[in-house]
C-alpha cells in the first residue's frame, strides 16, 4: 500500500514504491521516483527526475533539487537543503529575461550513497558525493565529497572521525595515525588506512 496525504501534490510520471508514506503538503515534481518503504515528511519538496532508493527517511521541510540521487537506507533530517547551481543568477545580464529553472548542462549532480545520514538544517553543495554510511552533523555546510563512514561537521564541514553502521562514533581522527583496526561497541569491526575506513 502507498499512503499519500490528500494535500500532497504528485505530478505526472512519478513512481512511488510499495509501503511508502507521503505526508501533508509534500510536492513531488514530474519524473521523480521514490522506492519502497520510504517516508517523505511534511512540506518536503522533491524536484524533477530525482531518484530515491528504498527505505529512505526524509523528515519535514527537506528541499531536494534536480540532479540529486539518493540510494537505499539514507536518512535526511528536517530542513536540509540541497543545491545544484554554482553560478546562480535570476536573470541574464540585461536584467530583462528570467533564466529558466529547468535543469540544463550547468546543473550539477549530488549523490548520497547507501546508509548515509544528513543531520537537521544542513546545506549540501553540488558536484559531490556523500559516502556510504557517512554522517553529516547538524547544521553543516558540505562543500566537498564525504568519504565512506566519515563523520563530518561544521561550516565548511570537516571530517572528525569514523562512524559505525549503528550510528556511533567509534574513532576520532588524530594527526600522524596510519593503519588502525578498530571495533565499535556494537561489535562491528573496521580497518582505517590513511583515514579511509572500511569494514573488516
Ligand atoms: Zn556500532
Amino acid at each position: 500500500m502507498v499512503r499519500v496525504h490528500e494535500t500532497a501534490i504528485i505530478e505526472d510520471n512519478v513512481k512511488i514504491g510499495e509501503g511508502t508514506s507521503v505526508w501533508d503538503n509534500v510536492h513531488i515534481r514530474h519524473g521523480a521516483s521514490i522506492g519502497d518503504e520510504c517516508i517523505v515528511g511534511e512540506k518536503s519538496y522533491i524536484a524533477y527526475d530525482v531518484k530515491i532508493g528504498n527505505r529512505v527517511k526524509i523528515n519535514a521541510m527537506v528541499y531536494i533539487c534536480a540532479e540529486v540521487t539518493i540510494e537505499d537506507g539514507v536518512m535526511i533530517s528536517a530542513s536540509t537543503t540541497f543545491t545544484n547551481d554554482r553560478f546562480p543568477r535570476a536573470t541574464f545580464p540585461d536584467l530583462t529575461t528570467l533564466r529558466p529553472s529547468e535543469p540544463d548542462e550547468h546543473t550539477l549532480k549530488t549523490l548520497v550513497r547507501e546508509g548515509a545520514t544528513i543531520g537537521a538544517g544542513c546545506t549540501i553543495g553540488n558536484d559531490l558525493e556523500i559516502g556510504r554510511w557517512a554522517m553529516v552533523g547538524m547544521g553543516s555546510l558540505v562543500t566537498r565529497s564525504v568519504p565512506d563512514f566519515h563523520l563530518v561537521i561544521g561550516s565548511p564541514a570537516r571530517s572528525i572521525g569514523a562512524v559505525c553502521k549503528c550510528g556511533q562514533l567509534f574513532h576520532r581522527f588524530e594527526e600522524g595515525e596510519n593503519n588502525l583496526e578498530k571495533s565499535c561497541g556494537c561489535g562491528l569491526e573496521y580497518v582505517i588506512e590513511d583515514r579511509s575506513v572500511r569494514e573488516k
